[in-house]
């Protein structure tokens, strides 16, 4: 078990330097069902501090968990936590941009938390890194509650984009045949795609 300490080391982290770790809402929902379904090697696309990443491995001692994170600080800061969770053997980070990662071995669960405007193409490319049954959970699916509200009632022209490609995103789900989705209010919104 990962000390109470260093999470809450890290949660104050992120609060002081605006890195958007997930909801406790979140979390919990993905360490139920990494203990449910019995899921041992998970992918995570945006490692930022290690925060989720050091979460889900502590859920049992054989998972191994291999995350990816393009920004160099927040990659920094996540070796230094995962060192002092002495997770360093479970957990391998790859400083990369995530759409330029070959990756070889096969993982029962990934977990998509980087960039909302990129779900699609992170989909595409690391469904072919899924275990046949595999589940490819996403976050941030309601993105503040900004998703279900009428676009034209957002001020920010970018921030309507991102709005626009997150609803692309739900319909890109909803209408992929190899995967039937659920999709969850809990914390931010999470997305659960399992493999037909
Ligand atoms: N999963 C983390 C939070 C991740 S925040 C947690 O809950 O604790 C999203 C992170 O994704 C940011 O740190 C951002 O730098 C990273 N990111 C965004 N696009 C990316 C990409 N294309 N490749 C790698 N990392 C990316
Ligand atoms: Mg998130």
């Amino acid at each position: 078990m990962v000390e109470k300490k260093i999470i809450k080391e890290m949660r104050d982290y992120a609060n002081l330097n605006n890195v958007p770790i997930i909801l406790d809402e979140g979390i919990n929902f993905l360490r139920d069902y990494i203990k449910k379904n019995n899921i041992k090697r998970i992918l995570e696309i945006g490692t930022a501090i290690g925060y989720s990443a050091i979460l889900m491995s502590d859920v049992a001692e054989d998972i191994i968990l291999t995350s990816i994170e393009r920004d160099e600080v927040r990659y920094l800061e996540a070796i230094k936590n995962i060192k002092k969770a002495n997770l360093e053997e479970r957990i391998n980070l790859i400083f990369k941009d995530a759409l330029e990662v070959d990756l070889k071995d096969s993982y029962d669960m990934i977990f998509i938390d980087a960039s909302k405007a990129q779900n699609i193409k992170f989909f595409e490319k690391f469904e072919k890194s899924l275990i046949d049954k595999g589940t490819i959970i996403t976050d941030n699916m309601n993105f503040h509650g900004l998703v279900d509200e009428n676009i034209e009632n957002i001020e920010s022209r970018n921030l309507r984009q991102l709005v626009k490609k997150i609803k692309n995103y739900k319909v890109f789900l909803e209408e992929n045949e190899m995967f039937i989705t659920e999709f969850f209010d809990i914390g931010d919104g999470m997305a659960v795609s399992k493999r037909k």
